[in-house]
């Protein structure tokens, strides 16, 4: 196990650069998620960090070496991708123990790391089997098995559970948040999932467009979003957010461009006469109240309702544990929690309530 650290890494391909100087602080045994939209630079700063793509400029460290020049092999690090590429032709056991074998180690210190590796990923009975004859989780467990086996410093993962359906993602989830308790190794994981980052996480990277824009624990972020791109990146259904301003005589109330008042509990820097965006989570919304939304679509989930809804000319996502059988077009009145209220700048999207 080691600590990560990047010092305002740059990558540039050609005249391009796409990332514009990243510092992130990894603690020896976390487990960190880079999470952003689909070309970001996740994947170039993972491959930065394995190194196998050169560094423009700032400095990445393994422990308290600079790691910028050390070949990928001296580097002390395991990675799974998305494509986990196992070797056809051999078995399951000799897929783990393959690192091991091209570096000379002895049928029995190879058996011998292979078995405890896949007896904590539950493939001890398929050791003989090819990868042909397994299904796509257990392959994805034996690419896994492959990394546990060469007990690196660190763990590198890159969106590895994208080619799995929907179910088997969120076992395979459980299973390597699991692994990560067991052998706490630090973990760099790159996912464009936000809800896999909130919930594998110790700490999220968000980015975007090759900036880090918050680092933070997941309730952190979801809590408290530095601005406008977290807040709606993080979350689903995702943060509403209603243009207006703080009334002239009351900063303890935003008003919607439509008129509506709600109530704020901490404005914090946010002032009157300044174009604010107020965010507000689909479940800080409750029944009853004087705010008037137009319903729009009910969907009901069964443990809960969602209902799309306009406020003036917002449109409105509400989370409610109720079951609810209002009908399009009805008026829906209903309040919003206060302490859940979030003020942005509508320009360039800071937080500035508290
Ligand atoms: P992510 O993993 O977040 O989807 P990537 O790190 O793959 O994003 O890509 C970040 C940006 O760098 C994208 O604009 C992508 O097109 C560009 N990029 C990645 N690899 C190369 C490359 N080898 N040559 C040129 N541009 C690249
Ligand atoms: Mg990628």
């Amino acid at each position: 196990m080691a600590p990560v650290t990047f010092r305002d890494v740059r990558k540039a391909f050609g005249q391009v650069e796409v990332l514009h100087g990243v510092s992130v602080d990894i603690e020896e045994g976390q487990f960190v998620v880079l999470v952003g939209p689909s070309g970001c630079g996740k994947s170039t700063l993972l491959r930065m960090l394995a190194g196998l793509e050169h560094i423009s400029s700032g400095e990445i460290l393994i422990g308290d070496r600079v790691v910028n020049d050390l070949p990928p092999k001296d580097r002390d690090i395991a990675m799974v991708f998305q494509n986990y590429a196992l070797y056809p032709h051999i078995t399951v056991a000799e897929n783990m123990g393959f690192s091991l074998m091209l570096k000379g180690a002895s049928k029995s210190e190879i058996a011998a790391k292979v078995a405890p590796a896949a007896e904590i990923l539950g493939l001890t009975h398929l050791l003989e089997r090819y990868p042909r004859q397994l299904s796509g989780g257990q392959r994805q467990r034996v690419a896994m098995g492959r990394a546990i086996v060469r007990d690196p410093q660190v763990f590198l993962f890159d969106e590895p559970l994208s080619n799995l359906d929907a179910k088997l993602r969120v076992s395979m989830r459980t299973e390597i948040k699991n692994l990560h308790q067991r052998l706490k190794t630090t973990t760099v994981y790159v996912t464009h999932d936000q809800i896999e980052a909130m919930t594998m996480a110790d700490k999220i990277v968000v980015m975007h467009d090759g900036i880090v824009e918050q680092v933070g624990e997941p309730l952190e972020l979801y809590d408290r979003p530095a601005n406008l791109f977290v807040a709606g990146f993080i979350g689903s259904p995702a943060m509403n957010m209603a243009p207006g301003r703080l009334d002239d005589a009351d900063r303890g109330v935003f008003v919607t461009r439509g008129g509506q008042r709600i109530a704020v509990a901490a404005p914090g820097a946010a002032e009157p006469g300044r174009d604010l965006v107020c965010g507000i989570r689909p479940e800080a919304i409750h029944l009853g109240g004087d705010v008037a939304l137009t319903v729009e679509v009910v969907e009901p989930t069964g443990s809960e309702t969602h209902v799309v809804a306009k406020m003036d000319d917002v449109e409105v996502t509400c989370v409610f544990r109720e079951r609810i059988t209002a009908r399009p077009g009805e008026t829906l009145k209903i309040s919003i929690d206060p302490q859940a209220v979030h003020l942005f700048d509508a320009e360039g999207g800071k937080r500035l309530s508290a």
